[in-house]
């Protein structure tokens, strides 16, 4: 079985699927980390990353491995263990501008797609279920109100020690939005045959429980 779940940034996909991959014995796979891992490496080579054709270059010195230790997703950035760097919110915005650049794109999806096809997995990210998995077995598009997103945000923040504005999380959030969803190769979009689910109003239980039943 293999289940993709898209959504907008800060839907909760990876502390959802996670969970969900705990009770159903699937492995999570967080592709948004793969992009982040590539973001990463644009960084710090210092290139523009608003340079796309500078981006398409350079993001072939990227090698980018998935690995499963302990039962959780390490990520390798060319043999490095990078996983603890790619939550900053800086590595997140430019994941979503490199994104966008085919090439980027077409060396992260060849990895997604060996897992894909290994089967027993929960993959989390923008084009799972329209581009990368368009056969999985359940397809969720999750979602909630970029308020309540920010709000979680925030929360996750100042549980880091943190002080954001939140006017400005959101806005980074809207803008992630806009950009996932507006560019040209596999914008974030509800597959046909996905079922939204709106977190908004939903604690976690809630929201697993019912993949979990949607998964029977
Ligand atoms: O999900 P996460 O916030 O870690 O993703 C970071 C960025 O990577 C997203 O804003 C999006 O632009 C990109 N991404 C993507 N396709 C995916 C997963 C993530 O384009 N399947």
């Amino acid at each position: 079985m293999n289940v993709a779940i898209d959504g907008p940034a800060g839907a909760g996909k990876s502390t959802i699927a996670k969970l969900c991959a705990k009770k159903m014995d699937l492995i999570y796979v967080d592709t948004g980390a793969m992009y982040r891992a590539v973001a990463l490496y644009l960084l710090e080579s210092g290139i523009d990353v608003n340079d796309r054709s500078a981006v398409a270059e350079k993001c072939k010195g990227a090698g980018v491995d998935i690995k499963y230790e302990d039962g959780v997703q390490n990520v390798y950035l060319n043999g490095t263990n990078v996983t603890g760097r790619l939550r900053e919110e800086a590595v997140g915005n430019t994941a979503s501008v490199t994104s966008a650049v085919p090439e980027v794109r077409a060396q992260i999806f060849s990895l997604q797609r060996g897992l894909a096809e290994r089967g027993g997995v929960i993959m989390d990210g923008r084009d799972i279920g329209t581009v990368v998995m368009p056969d999985a077995d359940v397809k969720i598009y999750l979602t909630a109100s970029s308020e309540v997103r920010a709000k979680r945000r925030v929360l996750e923040l100042e549980a880091k020690g943190e002080h954001p504005d939140f006017e400005e999380v959101k806005k980074d959030i809207e803008d992630r939005d806009h950009r996932d969803m507006t560019r040209e190769i596999s914008p974030l979009k509800q597959a046909d045959d996905a079922i939204l689910v709106d977190t908004s109003e939903m604690t976690i239980d809630e929201v697993v429980d019912k993949i979990c039943s949607l998964c029977k």
